[in-house]
């Protein structure tokens, strides 16, 4: 990699691999550690500038400076719901309307302790895949973030977590803004970051990653050995349904993803983990349960139902509870693990499928 020294074209150093960054650094003439002092100024200790990085001589920070830069989120505002979940909005460098939103779900001990403390991220800046019933799809599409404005994120949260509960975040879900496997590499990148040791060094483990069904892309997770756990956002259990609310369905139909959850499992020996929002009256019967098991068989897996929150401007509802009674002693009949999911920070639009940036906002492509 060639050092550029244009000004208007300095190097985004949260857009470098931890490779890449050991490549700039050489290319300056810098001895190796360097680039892992400058790994862990940007991903560990969440620095805005070169002057922070105290541990560099002043000439050293004045000619990275000349060379680089280390744009940042901004953080705008958070709300907290009566659940305890808080959502943030966050500005990116760029544009005005680029802006995304994240979550934090924390879980507590009866004795008021935090336990888990999961983060909920976004990947892009409204999404293309336009599914009926979420509010990002309904915003059109602007950019994809790179893999530092994912890690910013977390960073963010997990230093918020430190001050407020006296310990980082324990979970991260890649299912805010935007499909995570439109957005592969800067997914990939930003989780490697996040469990490097240098970083904040979650386990593998405790990420996961969603997606409507990729199903390119969940082959290529599988064949480069990704180590974090894939969820799939599966909503309906038949081709006719998911056709409705789903477009991607349309080209990657049930057969399809049926057999890049197969590959998936046979390469990884993973388990699979299926969301399943229950709408009313039409994902809800007994019937639908069934089929619901049918996929959930497919390979080693489980499912999570999630109780859908509703969403302004979609005709869609949250199921009854009798229905959901129902629905959940079908899978248990059929030895289906599953787990009602309690959707959280409703009250702030922080639940499944509610997140959108609504103020002023134009919309995507
Ligand atoms: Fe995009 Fe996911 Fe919303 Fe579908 S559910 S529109 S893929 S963000």
């Amino acid at each position: 990699m060639t050092v550029k020294t244009d000004i208007d074209e300095k190097i985004n150093l949260k857009a470098l691999t931890k490779q890449e960054l050991q490549q700039f650094s050489a290319d300056l003439g810098l001895k190796s550690f360097r680039s892992d002092q400058l790994f862990q100024w940007l991903y560990q200790k969440g620095v805005h500038s070169f002057d922070e990085m105290t541990n560099l001589s002043k000439d050293l920070r004045a000619r990275l400076g000349e060379v680089a830069r280390v744009p940042t989120i901004e953080h705008v505002r958070q709300q907290e719901s009566r659940d305890g979940t808080i959502k943030f909005l966050f500005k990116l460098q760029g544009k005005e309307e680029h802006k995304i939103e994240s979550v934090l779900i924390p879980d507590f001990y009866p004795d008021g302790a935090a336990n888990r403390l999961t983060v909920c991220v976004s990947s892009q800046v409204g999404c293309v895949f336009g599914c009926s019933f979420c509010a990002t799809g309904k915003m059109g599409f602007f950019r994809s973030l790179t893999h530092g404005e994912i890690v910013d994120q977390v960073q963010y949260i997990d230093q918020l977590c430190e001050q407020k509960f006296g310990k980082g975040i324990t979970n991260i879900v890649y299912m805010g803004m935007g499909e995570p496997l439109h957005n592969y590499k800067a997914i990939v990148n930003s989780a490697s970051i996040i469990t490097d040791e240098l970083s904040i060094g979650l386990s593998p483990k405790r990420i996961t990653v969603s997606t409507v069904g990729l199903t390119k892309q969940i082959r290529q997770l599988a064949d480069e050995r990704q180590p974090f756990n894939l969820a799939i956002s599966l909503h309906a259990a038949n081709d006719e349904k998911r056709d409705e609310i789903m477009p991607i369905n349309s080209s990657m139909n049930l057969e399809k993803l049926k057999e890049a959850v197969q590959y998936y499992y046979e390469k990884l020996h993973r388990p699979i983990t299926y969301e399943y929002l229950l709408f009313d009256e039409f994902n809800d019967s007994p019937e639908d349960a069934r089929q619901l098991a049918e996929i959930v068989r497919w390979a080693p897996s489980k499912v999570n139902i999630i109780m859908y929150n509703d969403v302004a401007g979609v005709s869609l509802k949250g199921a009854r509870e009798d229905r959901l009674d129902k629905f959940m002693q079908e899978l248990i009949a059929r030895d289906i693990t599953a787990t009602v999911r309690r959707s959280r920070g409703d009250d702030i639009d922080a639940g499944c499928g509610q997140l959108a940036i609504k103020e002023d906002q134009p919309r995507g492509k």
